[in-house]
């Protein structure tokens, strides 16, 4: 067992290492574990326009780069382990990855959301080049082209009808006949003159990986076989997000969805648990709400541990009271 930590942040992402820069610039030493997916969603995006202070944008790749150094400026350890077990049933509490076992006096949980994918080469291939997750975050580049959205629930809707305004056309490719999306949200959609759908259909391939561009988009009816191409610049996959919860099952309250339930900030059914970005948010879903929860995680942890002498006891037997 390795020595007793302040705070641990699973997940580095800009949650987490907003997190970490403000544990560790409170001199709590934090330890980052990085995860597998180091970086977190950012590092699959190219040019970034909407974080603050970047009139001309920033490369995803390159703002989570920066904000790892600046963590590390301040003192924050990050290494890239994978965390395969918690223990939150004692104080205090242990991460496991493949290589140790940590113990921490207070973790904050920043493992994100992952969006799901249709699981094409092409898509992988093209992502951040054309193939888009987030259509607040990638729509300003598609002003005038055609583009797709995938899905039929409210995220597809909504992705569909935001890039409305930057795009020419709009074409809403879906596996079923009917949308799940809520009806108000369907109306919207049938109204837009610049929507159209494809019912019964399934993306076959994007292309053209060999340009490293979008091209077009090969959809395969789920009734008929029947394959045709249509044109577009731009594919957004909107089929859903997963929380990476998985670690927490059991241990830690989770909505419907699995999505960490948070009360009064970031804090969760367990004292000295903190939660941010994405792997607790299934509304806002951007990097800087993500920081911005991050930050609070950081300054609640704080708060727990300036108090955490007198109250241990209590804090380990009685789950937070508003959980
Ligand atoms: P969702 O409701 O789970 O919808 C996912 C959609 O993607 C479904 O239409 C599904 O098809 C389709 N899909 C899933 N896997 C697919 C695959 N492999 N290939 C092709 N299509 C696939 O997810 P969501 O739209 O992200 O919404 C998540 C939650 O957030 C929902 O509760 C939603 O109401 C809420 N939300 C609300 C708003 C709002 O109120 N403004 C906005 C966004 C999200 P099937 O229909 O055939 O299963």
């Amino acid at each position: 067992m390795t020595p007793l930590r302040n705070v641990i942040v699973i997940g580095s992402g800009p949650a987490g290492l907003t997190a970490a820069l403000y544990t560790a610039r409170a001199n709590l030493k934090p330890l980052i574990i990085e995860g597998l997916e180091a970086g977190g969603q950012l590092m699959l995006t190219t040019l970034v326009e909407n974080w603050p202070g970047f009139r001309d944008g920033i490369m995803g790749p390159d703002l989570m780069a920066e904000m790892r150094a600046q963590a590390e400026h301040f003192g924050a350890d990050i290494i890239r382990g994978h965390v395969t077990a918690v223990d939150l049933t004692m104080h205090p509490y242990k991460v496991t990855t493949s290589d140790a076992q940590y113990q921490c006096r207070a973790l904050i949980v920043a493992t994100g959301a992952t969006a799901r994918l249709l699981g094409l080469p092409s898509e992988r291939a093209l992502i951040g080049h054309g193939v888009s997750t987030c259509a607040t975050c990638d729509g300003y580049f598609f002003r005038g082209k055609p583009i797709a959205v995938v899905g039929g629930g409210d995220s597809a809707m909504e992705e569909a009808i935001f890039l409305t305004r930057f795009a020419s056309h709009v074409t809403v490719v879906h596996r079923r006949q009917t949308l799940r999306a809520s009806k108000i949200m369907q109306d919207k959609a049938f109204a837009n003159p610049k929507i159209s759908f494809e019912w019964n259909a399934e993306v076959e391939e994007i292309q053209d990986s060999g340009k490293g561009e979008v091209t077009a988009m090969v959809l395969r009816s789920n009734l008929t076989g029947e394959r045709k191409s249509i044109p577009v610049e731009g594919v957004f996959v909107a089929i859903g997000h997963t929380p990476n919860t998985s670690l927490f099952k059991g241990q830690v309250e989770t909505d419907v969805n699995g999505y960490i339930v948070t009360h009064s900030g970031t804090r969760t059914s367990i004292p000295g648990v903190f939660a941010c970005g994405d792997v607790q948010d299934h509304i806002y879903r951007q990097a800087v709400t993500a920081a911005g929860s991050g930050c609070m995680a950081a300054i609640d942890a704080e708060k727990y541990l300036e108090r955490l002498p007198q109250q241990l006891d209590e804090a380990v037997l009685t789950p937070n009271a508003e959980c």
